[in-house]
């Protein structure tokens, strides 16, 4: 044979195999020792060939393995077999792991004999790795999406997530504030589990350390460590303790990914491996990232679910309570669900009611519909309407007070619920009430007349004795008389509004003159105030002259009693072509915004300032009824510590 062509050859295969990337290929001899390194196997395994021929090939093999003395197994195996395929973990020089497909064939001397072996290694640590991540994803989406219980599914996922992603995988759930409670935890060795739970009870985690689970959830972004040195491990631990337990786990690689609801973190998951068996990769990282987005959303959609249930028990608890009615009708009023207690306020069955017999407007007696027009627009625009008060007609004819509010349950159908409360009782209730003012007033008024008259005689008497003193006091015996007459008259005027049976004199006169009638009458109770009268004009009007003087009456005392620190009231008159409006401004103590409308009430007093100022809250009450009854305004312009001005304009053409 041609000496320098076999040279030639060798040497071409020798370049042919150092130029095949991502192939690894060394010879070994009967004792498995290295007797030649390609290229490739430098470049995948970092040992030169001058550092690993004449060592033993298990240099590249992981700690565990080459203390079972796979190497041996393994060439033994393929003395007796021929070729053998397989894939193994192998650790470069770097401290890197790697998956490699092997081939690893026996060299044969001329008799046939073993002299050596060759091995053939593909790194398929990237493709392998991404298809294994891929397989355990979509095996942990099917899993996810298979059930609520969140809990079970999470210790399904980390249960087939070992060994092939990783040695440990451990699920830990944010539980109430700053505690944690690890809801799943899966290693190959069922003991090992059993270990780290109890671990878990003895030693619960430090919330504050800055790195693992704790520093996770407060972040809410992942952790990766493809290599985890001691001193990392020393850094992350305060007590010997644990540094001994956690250098006992041997980790190498360690992931932590937060669990996301709403951009909070509620959970972290963890993935761990040991023994320097597998680094993690950003391949890893990735697929741990995706898989925590994926369990989230479960998590969120799981407990979305959950508090829709119990919201729905809640609601239905409450409707079948009977506390008050409920009903729930479409846009166009159709009410197809309802409770007992609305059955009962409306007298329809149930039944009727489902069968749709029954529509919103039909309930509606002809002096509510513009006011309950007025509700179903702002039910349509904002959402819900403020309670009011109305009627309902029953199914027999008569009508029923209530108190109604309704809320739009599904905006983009209309779908509304309705809530009704029975208001005979109070209407009762209030109507007695009326009642006993009506008569108690009445009961008062008559003795009262009396003592009035005997006054007078007695003042008569007095004043032909000429004792002084005695007149001082029948004089003030007067003003207190007439403070009492006045509150009781007052009181009545409320019983007779409830009643509907107040009355009015329409007269012709010049509303100058009430003005500043009342004005003489009124100057003389205070010596702090000078009541002015600017822009005050001549007016005829027709209405209840003794009624609003009354009203204006009330007003003048109203800015008096108020302003107890003022030295002014002031009186403005404006007309137009169709009203005269009179506007009272006193630089009393003022009216928060929010108790504007409300001050017109029955009763109404505005609490703060109801101890300071006595009164019973009915003035403004009957000011505004008779300032209404003649086609006319009442209202207020107030800001609290700046006074008030209290309006009122009259028809100039009347009745
Ligand atoms: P009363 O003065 O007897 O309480 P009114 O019906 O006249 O009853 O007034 C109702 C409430 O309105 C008063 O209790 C008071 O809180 C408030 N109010 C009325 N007038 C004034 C005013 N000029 N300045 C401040 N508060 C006022």
């Amino acid at each position: 044979m041609d000496k320098n062509k076999v040279k030639l050859d060798k040497e071409f295969y020798a370049r042919l195999l150092d130029s095949l990337e991502g192939y690894a290929v060394f010879t070994m001899d009967k004792a498995g020792l290295v007797t030649s390194w390609n290229k490739g196997a430098e470049r995948l395994l970092g040992y030169k060939d001058d550092e690993i021929i004449g060592k033993n090939a298990s240099t590249i093999l992981l700690p565990d393995e080459r203390k079972d003395g796979e190497q041996v197994k393994e060439l033994n195996a393929v003395s007796h077999q021929g070729n053998i395929k397989s894939e193994r973990w192998y650790l470069n020089k770097m401290g890197y792991t790697l998956l490699s497909s092997d081939t690893i064939y026996p060299l044969r001397d001329r008799r046939g004999a073993i002299s050596g072996y060759v091995k053939v290694m593909r790194d398929v640590s990237d493709f392998r790795r991404s298809e294994n991540n891929l397989l355990f994803l979509s095996e942990a989406s099917k899993l996810l999406s298979s059930s609520l219980n969140y809990t079970k599914t999470l210790n399904r996922v980390a249960e087939i997530a070992v060994p092939q992603i990783a040695d440990w995988c451990t699920v830990d759930l944010l539980v109430g504030k700053g505690k944690i409670e690890q809801v799943a935890v899966a290693h190959k060795d069922p003991k090992k589990v059993t270990w780290a739970k109890e671990l878990r009870k003895k030693q619960p985690i430090d919330m504050k350390t800055n790195s693992g689970v704790p520093h996770v959830l407060r972040t809410g972004k992942s952790e990766f460590y493809p290599l985890v040195t001691d001193k990392m491990l020393a850094a992350s631990v305060k007590t010997k303790k644990t540094l001994d337990l956690v250098r006992s786990l041997q980790i190498t690689s360690v992931i932590l990914v937060p669990l996301l609801v709403g951009g909070m973190a509620i959970g972290v998951i963890t993935f761990l491996t040991t023994g320097g068996r597998k680094r993690f990769t950003k391949t890893d990282l990735r697929m741990a990232e995706e898989l925590a987005t994926r369990a989230s959303l479960v998590i969120n959609n799981a407990q979305l679910y959950k508090s829709a249930r119990e919201n729905e028990f809640k609601f239905k608890s409450f409707v079948r309570s009977n506390i008050i009615g409920v009903f729930i009708a479409n846009k166009e009023g159709k009410i197809y669900a309802a409770n007992e207690s609305f059955s009962k306020i409306i007298g329809y069955s149930r039944e009727e009611l489902k069968q749709g017999k029954v529509i919103r407007w039909k309930l509606v007696p002809r002096e509510y519909e513009t006011r309950e027009k007025k509700a179903m627009k702002e039910l349509e625009q904002k959402g819900s309407t403020t309670p009011w008060e109305k009627e309902y007609i029953r199914s027999d004819g008569s009508q029923i007070p209530v108190l109604v509010t309704s809320t739009l349950i599904e905006p983009s159908s209309g779908t509304n619920i309705t809530l009704v409360v029975d208001m005979t009782e109070r209407k009762k209730l209030e109507q007695r009430k009326d009642e006993f003012i009506g008569i108690a007033s009445h009961e008062l008024k008559t003795p009262l007349t009396s003592i009035k008259g005997y006054i007078q005689i007695l003042e008569r008497i007095i004043r032909e004795m000429g004792n002084e003193r005695a007149k001082t006091l029948i004089s003030k015996t007067n003003t207190y008389i007439n403070r009492m007459n006045s509150l009781i008259s007052d009181l009545l005027d409320v019983s007779k509004i409830q009643s509907g049976k107040i009355r009015f004199n329409y007269e012709k006169f010049d509303f100058y003159d009430l003005v500043t009638e009342v004005i003489d009458a009124i100057q003389p109770t205070t010596t702090k105030h000078t009541i002015i009268c600017k822009d005050c004009i001549h007016q005829d009007i027709i209405g209840d002259r003794n009624r609003l003087e009354q009203v204006f009456t009330n007003l003048l005392s109203n800015a008096i009693k108020y302003s107890p620190k003022a030295d002014k009231v002031t009186i403005r008159m404006t007309r137009d072509s169709k009203y005269i409006t009179v506007g009272v401004t006193d630089y009393g103590i003022g009216i928060e915004k929010r108790h504007h409308d409300k001050l017109f009430r029955r009763f109404y007093r505005i609490e703060k300032s109801s101890n300071q100022f006595s009164g019973l809250g009915i003035g403004l009450y009957i000011s505004s009824e008779i300032v209404n009854r003649h086609g006319g305004k009442i209202w207020v312009e107030s800001m609290e510590g700046k006074g008030s001005t209290f309006y009122f304009k009259l028809p100039l053409k009347n009745k």
